[in-house]
């Protein structure tokens, strides 16, 4: 038996070696022409596998990870043969020419390395037929590509929305494509193929890294760290193909070359699409601004960075008409446009190869020696700011930016990153100094600053992202360089788990633990999901003279009997697993304030939180916050389907999260005076963003939008051609605003000296409340950075952000923004967290 099975294996192997190329075509391995039907994953994937089995000198195949869904992450490499027999010596001097390898490394010829990424919207489906294609052709075509080339594929990098989409559609496809747009085949059900699990758009995360997927992704880029990046998408089924140069606005760190290899590529693309007559723009719609797509993140990492559309989407299927263009356009035919949008790129970068090797080393070598930007450290104050400056070093540490303590005391004249006005501050020995003399200054300078030049406010996605915003964490920029004594390597101690304080007490009282950030928030989830009894002071005291404000975690050892001698060891270790530093004491008496028996000392609920998905609720806001519950903190939800919802399901819920989106049909008055009833018996409603919409102007909801503006003569008179431009003058594009938080009400604990700020991406205005309280406010000063339409930011002044109207027993908490945006906006999380469990 064991014979027969090994002679099998040997007739197998000889027989594909010997095989004639054709059959290792998509179309012979698969069964099926391209683009006749959607190839599922796991068929994408053994397409590769026997690519690389059959051409073992020319191919690799490597799987750097798994999605959430635990489908395998891959890439695969292509090269001369070569190239891949010293492919490790390569990759180790290539990136010892960025100064991130240190140390000796044999250089030799030095070929340009593509990294080519498809489908990381999941419904853009023809990307991964295309990578299919363009591999193949890679091994069959002109070798001298691969001479000159490393090539890296990543055929998909959202395996979990491409099969949500694919699984999808070849269920709902019959044997002849339904080409009429209203066919079933072209409206897919909520939410879509485009995101991953959790419903994050992964092309929004690059920078930010929120996401398993991009984290894994990400660290697999940095040790290539390739030459050029191309990421495949597709748009509106309507339109027909983007490829570079890119669109207004550039960030101003783009430097001159980037912007002509733009040029370069565009002009390679051109010939094949016009030899073609296949229709297609540049130049417009895809600009290079925010830094966590999958252009703008690999170009502050020195590549060349750029976005390719195909027209199609989540919508065209295999087969759709458009009776406005004349034509039906095929999945055939968007696999052959992104084939040869692929072929042409390479074409281009094969034949400037000694150039974008040089460029890309000066690069490296100018931020090493010369960082751009008049800063030359940045500066991170991190006392009162603890639980934010370990989030802010673990997003440091993701991006491989060097960091350290500044371990001195000294004065400086420094720019505030926050209110961009020079001062004369101090700084403290174990503050964080990051210096702008290293190779990812580039993303170190363009994720700092507060509010980068927009040298075109019609920009595609949000103008500010300072990381002091983001981490609410005072950030200064000095322009001297702080020179090695004072600069420290990487302090390790922030954010790694801290050793379990010892009790001070063999025996303590109670445990207090300050309320400060999402690691406290993660501390309190795992105490409740140990069933602890956990408390809260909700007014502040001084022990041991230390001062803690209302907020504070109380963790007693009355009312914990259950857990015996196991209690302090339970306490300790989960503060340990959070890096959060308890203070163990021996009585309930304070020196001043509320003693630990007060009945200002009381009890939080393990509560049971409920949140509705469905249509017409925002994919990625609901995905923010079930991804926050889930993996963020790691405490139970309850997920809903809204179109099925039922008021009876609340009777087993506490808290319900309405996340953005229109809920005008869930809410019918029979429904709403049913919610009413539940919240008046103790429930607790969380609406969100546009949530709003279904309260505003209600009866029984002290809700109420700002009066509509008057509009002016000149609005009347406008051109037409201005109509875009005119538009955004009543937008704010991600615009960031200072929140005045009441920070004595339980939604504001822990930011008493802080700042939260808000990422403003609708104008809201929304009036105060007139009874309830006005927990979160925009005053007529709160506006800081990014950008905001002139009309936009007369609306924003004095505008409710986050109001609380009490009904019975319960309550009810308007929130106009989104502090869990995309994931990645660390100063909200706290807040939302107060939102849900005070
Ligand atoms: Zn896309």
């Amino acid at each position: 038996m064991k014979i027969f099975f090994l002679f099998a294996a040997f007739l197998l192997t000889t027989g594909v070696n010997r095989a004639h190329a054709q059959e290792l075509s998509p179309a012979a391995f698969l069964g099926y022409e391209p683009g006749s039907r959607f190839t599922y994953h796991h068929r994408i994937l053994d397409y590769f596998r026997q690519l690389s089995d059959t051409h073992r000198d020319r191919v690799k195949l490597m799987e750097y990870g798994r999605s959430y869904e635990d489908r395998p992450l891959v890439i695969t490499v292509i090269s001369s043969a070569g190239n891949m027999s010293r492919l490790e010596d390569i990759r180790k001097a290539h990136l010892a020419g960025t100064g991130l390898l240190q140390g000796e490394t044999r250089r030799g010829e030095r070929p340009a390395i593509a990294w080519l990424s498809y489908n990381i919207h999941g419904d853009e489906a023809a990307s991964s037929e295309a990578a299919m294609q363009l591999a193949y052709e890679l091994l069959e075509g002109d070798q001298s590509l691969l001479e000159n080339l490393v090539v890296i594929i990543d055929p998909c990098s959202n395996p979990d929305g491409h099969s949500r989409y694919v699984n999808w559609y070849n269920q709902v496809a019959g044997k002849h494509p339904g080409s009429l747009p209203s066919a079933r085949e072209h409206a897919q059900p909520w939410p879509g193929g485009r995101y991953n699990h959790y419903a994050f758009d992964l092309n929004r995360d690059w920078a930010w890294q929120v996401q398993k997927e991009s984290q894994q992704r990400t660290a697999l880029y940095s040790r290539w760290m390739p030459h050029l990046h191309a990421d495949f998408h597709e748009m509106g089924a309507g339109s027909t193909y983007y490829f570079p140069p890119a669109a207004r606005p550039f960030h101003e760190d783009i430097t001159p070359w980037q912007r002509e290899f733009n040029d370069i590529v565009g002009e390679y693309n051109r010939k094949y699409f016009d030899r073609n007559n296949w229709l297609y723009f540049t130049k417009t719609s895809y600009d290079l601004f925010y830094p966590s797509y999958g252009d703008t993140w690999p170009t502050f990492n020195g590549a060349i960075g750029m976005t390719f559309e195909q027209a199609g989407g989540g919508r065209a299927g295999l087969a759709l008409a458009r009776p406005e263009a004349g034509d039906t356009i095929t999945l055939k035919d968007r696999i052959a446009h992104h084939v040869a949008a692929g072929r042409a790129t390479l074409q281009a970068l094969a034949a400037h190869k000694e150039k974008v090797v040089l460029e890309f080393e000066l690069f490296f070598k100018k931020a090493r020696q010369e960082p751009a930007g008049k800063y030359r450290t940045y500066l991170v104050k991190t006392k009162g700011f603890e639980a934010a400056a370990e989030a802010l070093a673990r997003f440091l540490d993701k991006q491989q930016i060097s960091y350290g303590r500044s371990g001195e005391r000294f004065a400086a004249q420094a720019t505030d990153l926050i209110s961009d006005k020079t001062v004369k501050i101090s700084f403290d020995p174990e503050d964080l100094v990051i210096p702008a003399f290293q190779p990812r200054s580039r993303l170190l300078k363009v994720l700092m600053e507060s509010s980068p030049l927009l040298e075109d406010s019609l920009t595609y996605d949000i103008t500010s992202w300072g990381l002091g915003y983001v981490f609410g964490i005072p950030v200064f920029g000095l322009e001297q360089k702080r020179e090695g004594s004072a600069y420290q390597p990487a302090d390790k101690a922030i954010g790694s788990p801290v050793e379990a304080a010892a009790p001070s007490a063999s025996k303590p009282y109670a445990y207090l633990a300050r309320w400060e950030g999402s690691r406290d928030l993660r501390f309190l989830s795992d105490l409740l999901n140990h069933k602890v009894l956990v408390r809260t002071a909700n007014s502040g005291f001084e022990m041991e003279g230390e001062n803690f404000p209302p907020g504070t975690l109380v963790i007693l050892r009355a009312g914990n009997g259950g857990f015996g001698e196991r209690f302090d060891k339970i306490i300790t270790g989960l503060a340990g697993k959070h890096a959060v530093s308890l203070l163990p004491v021996a009585t309930g008496l304070v020196s001043k304030g509320i003693d630990l028996g007060s009945d200002q000392v009381t009890v939080l609920k393990p509560v049971k939180v409920a949140l509705p998905g469905g249509a017409a609720v925002s994919p990625t806001a609901f995905g923010a916050v079930w991804h926050f519950f889930d993996q963020e903190i790691g405490y139970p939800l309850i997920v809903l389907n809204k179109d099925n919802f039922e008021p009876s399901y609340l009777d087993q819920v506490d808290v319900l999260v309405l996340a953005d989106g229109n809920y005008a049909s869930l809410l019918t008055d029979e429904r709403m005076s049913q919610l009413t009833g539940w919240i008046s018996k103790g429930g607790k409603l969380i609406v969100m963003e546009r949530a709003l919409e279904a309260f505003a102007g209600r009866k029984g909801f002290f809700l109420k939008r700002k009066p509509g503006e008057k509009r002016e003569t000149a609005d009347l008179l406008k051109p037409y051609a201005d109509k875009s431009r005119e538009s955004i003058r009543s937008e704010s594009l991600g615009g960031i605003f200072e929140v005045t938080l009441d920070t004595t009400h339980p939604i504001g604990y822990g930011y008493a000296g802080r700042s939260y700020y808000s990422s403003v991406r609708s104008v809201y205005d929304l009036e105060y409340l007139t009874e309830g309280w006005n927990v979160g406010y925009l005053n007529s000063n709160a506006y800081r950075g990014g950008f905001v339409g002139e009309k936009a930011k007369t609306r924003l002044k004095n505008t409710l952000i986050i109001g609380v109207q009490e009904i019975g027993k319960g309550k009810i908490i308007y929130m106009a923004d989104n502090p869990l945006f995309r994931g990645f906006w660390e100063n909200g999380k706290l807040l939302f967290g107060n939102a849900v469990f005070r």
